[in-house]
């Protein structure tokens, strides 16, 4: 019998993605320092089918990435490598590699279950203990509109407990991309679903209110953000005491990079009420190392420009499958003539997320963020330069996600 690894995951974790499986040993640096700070953060490493469909990477490059950086620096805390937003469809390829998988149903989302099962779901959950204000009618409402998405989730869940076994994997649930937000109340019936279809779930990512763009700071109401991840935090309470969820379960908050404006909220629930949290950030590395090869100058900020100037020229492309997390004005973007004549400290200003700098550009900011693919098409040329550049890449790197992602979220 193996241990359980799913109760690893502890009350605050980190994703951490890496588009090019180059930064590992600096990502985990800054979980590193968070624990001499005395703050235990369990790093997950996270990459999506999409993004290894972009780069050309597989799944088990990520595992190699996670166990060698967790060699190198001689941690010996918990770590996850997460399959991130898989489906049925892609699931597969995941499954030896990762031990945390990120079930998106966000598309079954208004997918009808059959009216047996629906009828029997609402029998069964009444009115929710009337939480929230639920009404059987309400209930019946949100349950015709997720109940084919929490057992789409289920199906995959299944799929993955077969390979795995049980305990073995950390379940996470998403449904942050779709249109609309998921309100606290409809987060209890969801919860109620999965536990009812047998999903033990550890985390669930829904769709928060407010724009949660690529690589730049949350856009929305800060004080409408604090009450609503606050009832979501009592919503998961409600659904581990009435439905037998695994105690752990806690939030998981995506696109998580950036949102400056918004970690003092989340900080702030988390002390008044103990809950933990999962942040996940993704393309926050690869803009790092964008900066530190400017930083380094020469043939660096050489390819620095270059990868700007082929976003640009490409941008429509790039930012189609973005197109939802993204707000880019193109008459805010510099020339590419331009910025071939910038500097080391010209191109950093305008790059690194410093919102109190005048020359940060948000737009030039988004840009880069998705347009890793041509730093993907330059391969072994981008690549060696990032390795010859390591000292102001890995610096850049840490620094990033030690001072302005986790130390104001939740390490002093
Ligand atoms: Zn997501």
């Amino acid at each position: 019998m193996s241990m359980e690894i799913a109760g690893k995951l502890g009350r605050f974790s980190f994703g951490m993605g890496d588009r090019f499986a180059q930064q590992g040993r600096a990502q985990l640096a800054a979980c590193a320092k968070a624990l001499e700070a005395g703050v235990a953060i369990t790093p997950v490493w996270n990459k999506s089918h999409r993004e290894h469909a972009i780069v050309g990477s597989r799944p088990e490059s990520v595992r190699r990435e996670a166990d060698e950086a967790v060699a190198a620096l001689g941690w010996r805390g918990p770590y996850f490598v997460d399959a991130d937003h898989i489906r049925l469809e892609t699931v597969d390829a995941f499954l030896a590699p990762c031990d945390f998988f990120t079930i998106d149903v966000a598309e079954s989302i208004g997918r009808p279950a059959s009216p047996e099962s629906l009828d029997a779901f609402c029998s069964d959950a009444g009115d929710c203990g009337g939480a929230f204000g639920l009404t059987r009618q309400r209930v019946r409402e949100i349950a015709a509109k997720y109940l084919g998405a929490v057992q789409e989730a289920a199906r995959i869940y299944r799929r993955i407990e077969g390979a795995k076994g049980r305990g073995q994997f950390v379940t996470e649930v998403s449904m942050d991309e779709t249109d609309a937000p998921q309100t606290p109340d409809e987060l209890l019936v969801i919860l109620a679903a999965l536990a009812r279809e047998g999903v033990p779930a550890d985390t669930i990512a829904p769709k928060f209110s407010g724009r949660f763009n690529k690589g730049v700071d949350y856009a929305g109401d800060v004080a409408q953000f604090e009450r609503e991840f606050e009832a979501d935090v009592e919503a998961i309470r409600q659904a581990v005491s009435r439905y037998g969820l695994p105690p752990r379960l806690k939030l998981s908050v995506h696109s998580g990079s950036d949102k400056f404006s918004i970690y003092p909220a989340i900080r702030r629930v988390l002390e008044k009420t103990g809950a933990g949290v999962h942040v996940k950030t993704a393309g926050t590395t690869w803009l790092e190392e964008l900066i530190g090869l400017a930083e380094a100058g020469g043939e660096g900020l050489a390819l620095a420009r270059e990868v700007y100037a082929e976003a640009f020229a490409h941008r429509e492309e790039l930012c189609a499958p973005y197109a939802a997390v993204i707000d880019i004005d193109p008459a805010r973007l510099p020339a590419p003539a331009d910025v071939a004549q910038w500097d080391s400290q010209r191109f950093v200003a305008a790059l690194r997320h410093d919102p109190r700098c005048p020359d940060f550009n948000p737009h030039l900011r988004q840009l880069l963020h998705v347009g890793y693919k041509v730093a993907a098409n330059m391969g072994e040329r981008y690549l060696q330069l990032v390795r010859a550049c390591e000292e102001t890449v890995s610096r850049n790197v840490t620094a990033n996600l030690y001072e302005r992602h986790i130390r104001p979220l939740f390490a002093g």
